[in-house]
C-alpha cells in the first residue's frame, strides 16, 4: 500500500534578499551591449545565458567567446547552442582587441566554443586574439585564454602568442576551462 504524501504545513520561508537579480540596464551594461553588437563580438555571458550578466556588465565585467557561438561538444550543463559551427572568422582577432581597447579594460578574459573539427582546436585564432590585444591595449596586463581541453592550452601556448612583442606589465595566462 502506498503512503500518503505529506503536506508542507508551514509557509515555506522566504528568500533572502540577496537572491534576487536586479534586472538594471545601467550604462555599463548598455554599453557593452552596444559594442558587442556593432563589432559582432559574442560572450559567454550571454550565450550561456548567465544570470549574473545584470551585475557583471554593470561593473564592466564581461568575458569574450571566440572562434563563433556554436560549439561542437554538448555538454548538458551549458546552454551554449551545439552544431556544426561557421568557418573560422579571421577578422575575430583584431575586433575583439578593438572592443578591450574601447572599453579601457585593464584585464580581459576569453574564452571559446570548441572546436574539435579544427586540426589546431582553434588556438591559431586564440594566440592571434592574445597578440591583437597586447598591440592595442599595453595596459592591459593578462590576457586569458581558456581553452575547451588541455590539448588546446597546450596548442595556443606553442603559437606563442608574445613572440616578439614587448614586455608587458605582466604574463598572458591560460586558464583551462574543464
Ligand atoms: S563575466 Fe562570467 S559570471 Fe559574469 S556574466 Fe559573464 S559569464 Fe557570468
Amino acid at each position: 500500500m502506498s503512503r500518503p504524501i505529506p503536506v508542507l504545513q508551514e509557509p515555506r520561508p522566504r528568500l533572502p534578499a540577496w537572491f534576487k537579480v536586479e534586472l538594471c540596464q545601467g550604462p555599463d551594461y548598455q554599453e557593452i551591449r552596444r559594442l558587442t553588437q556593432e563589432l559582432k563580438l559574442h560572450t559567454i555571458c550571454e550565450e550561456a545565458r548567465c544570470p549574473n550578466v545584470w551585475e557583471c556588465w554593470n561593473n564592466r565585467t564581461a568575458t569574450f567567446l571566440i572562434l563563433g557561438d556554436v560549439c561542437t561538444r554538448r555538454c548538458h550543463y551549458c546552454a551554449v547552442t551545439t552544431g556544426r559551427p561557421l568557418p573560422l572568422d579571421e577578422a575575430e582577432p583584431e575586433r575583439v582587441a578593438a572592443a578591450v581597447k574601447r572599453l579601457g579594460l585593464r584585464h580581459a578574459v576569453i574564452t571559446s566554443v570548441n572546436r574539435d573539427e579544427l586540426p589546431d582546436g582553434g588556438a591559431r585564432i586564440f594566440a592571434e586574439t592574445i597578440r591583437a590585444i597586447r598591440r592595442l591595449s599595453r595596459a592591459c596586463s593578462r590576457r586569458s585564454g581558456p581553452r575547451g581541453n588541455t590539448g588546446g592550452r597546450s596548442r595556443c601556448s606553442r603559437q606563442r602568442p608574445d613572440a616578439g612583442l614587448p614586455p608587458s606589465p605582466g604574463s598572458w595566462s591560460v586558464w583551462a576551462k574543464q
